[in-house]
């Protein structure tokens, strides 16, 4: 009955927003695409604005904030941003609405409670006004929620080895970007610390942070020019592969799609 429910409404450069809960409450990690799609694709699956308790926003890159200022504003959705981010969404021009009330400040490394959820935001390298990853804890499961991250740090490995459900970066293949049609400061941006996580280094930190626990992992982020969805899962699994990591079926490795998934449930 409250089993764990997941959808990915949009995963990458056009807009990122994730959806976890229950059948009776939930939380949404980013709104970087149309409230009107946002509250669309949660009415599909019987979910309701009023249900949803907090918006919790990773940074202000605008594929992450953009329905922020609507869903705050229009829907009187609480919003959770750590306070440089909430700054940052304010001077964003291309958010379509700005956000004055309904503001709740984050502090990384700090729990905050709703419902019968609990987040907690880290520190992430990103070349954002502030960025973090999240842990979600709910009931028996500990998701891990890293989207744009340039590296990994202790704490998302850490967190990795806590998790039974990952959704974790995986942006780039280091080959296409490298011969694709970017422009050199743009492949520099995606490449450096606080750029991107390729393939190749998801694969690596998954194998490094491996505990038989893992039994969902998520890859998201990934880019339309430079990355595909078969490549993107067929590196991280030479990787995991390469370091004799051996799982059964029980062990689900999806990448996301750019925009709506089908809804997961997740056993307890
Ligand atoms: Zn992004
Ligand atoms: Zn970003």
């Amino acid at each position: 009955m409250d089993k764990l429910r997941f959808l990915s409404l949009g995963s990458g450069s056009s807009g990122n927003c994730y959806y976890f809960g229950n059948s009776v409450q939930g939380i949404l990690i980013d709104a970087g695409i149309a409230a009107r799609t946002v509250r669309k694709s949660l009415k599909e699956i019987g979910v309701d604005f009023s249900q949803i308790l907090g918006v919790f926003v990773s940074h202000d890159h605008i594929d992450h904030i953009k329905a922020v200022g609507a869903l705050g504003e229009r829907f009187n959705l609480p919003v959770y941003a750590t306070a440089k981010t909430h700054n940052g969404i304010n001077r964003c021009w291309g958010a379509a609405q700005k956000l004055n009330g309904n503001r709740r400040v984050l502090e990384p490394g700090e729990k905050v409670q709703v419902g019968d959820f609990s987040i907690s935001p880290y520190s992430v390298s990103h070349d954002a006004t502030e960025s973090v990853c999240f842990e979600l804890c709910y009931r028996s499961h500990h998701i891990l929620i890293a989207t744009d991250l340039g590296c990994t740090n202790e704490e998302v490995c850490s967190l990795i080895r806590q998790s039974d459900i990952v959704v974790l970066e995986a942006n780039y293949d280091e080959r296409m970007l490298k011969e694709g049609k970017y422009p050199y400061y743009l492949k520099q941006r995606i490449t450096s610390d606080t750029g991107h996580l390729c393939n190749t280094e998801t694969g690596r930190v998954l194998a490094e942070n491996w505990h038989p626990d893992l039994k969902y992992i998520y890859l998201c982020h990934l880019s339309k020019d430079n990355n595909n969805p078969e490549l993107a899962l067929q590196t991280v699994e030479t990787c995991l592969n390469e370091a004799g990591i051996t799982y059964g079926s029980d062990v689900t490795i999806e990448p996301l799609n750019r925009n709506l998934n089908e809804l997961v449930e997740f056993d307890d």
